[in-house]
């Protein structure tokens, strides 16, 4: 970085912490005590307080829910070097995201490399505004890890599609406004090949969904079911086969937001946490020496995964970066992420099973901890990473 680049990052540091100090509200600041805290966004969408509704409109305005998309689609147009400077300063101040919200992590990259311009105006803003609540219509019954098995067909008619079939594991399939979802245009094609990207809204005849309930009392995720579902052709992305490539770089924008799940949550840092479940020793040491080890080894490791992200961001910036890396994070983001959960529940011993109790907060730490068991499923299991990492990163022969 030159001289002049690095005095214009002081400056925009200087003027970011100044923005955030008085647009963020206090309680936007705090952090997260459970999944309720989270703003997802949507025509549905009931804000859980004025600050969350106030966070999101602000950061909206400014463009910064999206901080590098470029500013005709809704993002601030930032800099590589200047979002990163505004994720470090929400970090310090411990300001939540305003948003969550699956059309920012995975559909918005995708639209941007693939989308028509028109399909970006369309889209894009409405993204960034979280006025549009995306979920994926990727798996079905016998097309998980084997993805390129699915079946879902989309019939040609001329001007649409009619989309036949069913998906699985759809994620808030029952609150989402629009999906975007793989479909087969060619059945005769090889299984890559006959593959189309489409973008649907919900509410169009002949889509149902249905929740399945988890182990952790919630049903995050549905059955969704398409019954001669018409798609407008102006919503296919790219060309009709071609939806394999756009499917597979989606995927590694959703494996890196998995990875850095554990860095999104705004919790407390588990030392302080544990501290205030088993209490300190004499000498101001969490008083079990045996969790102060495992959490000294996991704030090691913590660290050490955040610059290896970073190393990642600054090889992207520069073209350097092998997209298959995106496993390596997703794998490792999702173990560190099942670990925290671990150490969570050893610090709070038995009270941190409680399940229903006001003081427990209806057991937000033991269902955030079951939740995170998913973690080395969704966006593709842990052993399908090892073997991406295996293959395209170490270039170890196949089986
Ligand atoms: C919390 C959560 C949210 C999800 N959200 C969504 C969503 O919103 N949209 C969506 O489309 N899907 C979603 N999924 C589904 C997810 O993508 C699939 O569960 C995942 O890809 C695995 O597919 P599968 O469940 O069919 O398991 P399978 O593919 O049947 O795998 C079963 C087991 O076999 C192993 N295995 C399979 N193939 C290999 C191989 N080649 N080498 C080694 N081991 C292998 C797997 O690792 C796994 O242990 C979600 C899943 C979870 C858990």
């Amino acid at each position: 970085m030159s001289e002049a680049e690095a005095t214009d990052i002081t400056r925009f540091r200087t003027e970011t912490r100044a923005w955030l100090e008085a647009n963020c509200p206090a309680a936007m600041r705090r952090p997260m005590t459970s999944e309720d805290d989270i703003c997802w966004g949507g025509r549905h969408w009931t804000f859980a307080s004025d600050a969350q509704r106030q966070w999101l409109e602000r950061m909206a305005q400014r463009g910064w829910t999206v901080p590098s998309w470029p500013r005709e689609y809704g993002g601030g147009g930032l800099s590589f070097d200047e979002a990163k400077v505004l994720a470090q300063e929400m970090r310090t101040m411990g300001c939540r995201p305003p948003l969550n919200s699956f059309g920012i992590w995975m559909l918005g990259p995708a639209l941007l490399k693939f989308g028509s311009e028109a399909q970006k105006r369309e889209h894009l803003p409405k993204i960034a505004r979280g006025e549009i609540r995306w979920c994926q219509g990727y798996s079905e019954p016998n097309a998980g890890s084997d993805l390129a098995s699915l079946q879902t067909r989309a019939e040609d008619r001329g001007d649409h599609f009619i989309v036949n079939g069913q998906k699985i594991w759809t994620s808030y399939a029952d609150k989402a406004d629009w999906i975007f979802c793989l479909v087969r245009t060619d059945s005769a094609a090889k299984k890559h090949t006959g593959v189309s990207f489409v973008l649907f809204d919900m509410a169009t005849p002949g889509v149902t969904t249905k929740p399945i309930l988890l182990i952790s009392g919630k049903s995050p995720f549905c059955e969704t079911f398409f019954d001669d579902v018409r798609v407008e052709k102006s919503n296919l992305i790219g060309k009709a086969g071609g939806g394999w490539d756009i499917a597979k770089y989606l995927l590694t924008h959703e494996r890196e937001m998995i990875g850095s799940i554990g860095d999104r949550a705004v919790a407390k840092p588990l030392g302080q946490v544990a501290a205030g479940l088993v209490g300190l020793d004499a000498e101001g040491r969490l008083a079990d020496p045996l969790l102060r080890a495992q959490i000294a080894e996991f704030a090691v490791d913590e660290a050490a995964f955040r610059l290896t992200m970073e190393r990642f961001g600054e090889l992207a910036k520069v073209g350097q970066a092998n997209p298959a890396f995106s496993s390596a994070l997703k794998y490792y983001g999702a173990e560190l992420n099942k670990r925290r959960h671990e150490l969570m529940m050893a610090a709070g011993g038995s009270d941190a099973l409680e399940w229903d109790s006001e003081r427990s907060n209806h057991g937000a730490a033991a269902r955030t901890w079951l939740r995170t068991k998913g973690n080395s499923i969704e966006g593709g299991t842990s052993e399908v990473q090892l073997n991406v990492i295996a293959k395209r990163i170490l270039e170890l022969p196949g089986a």
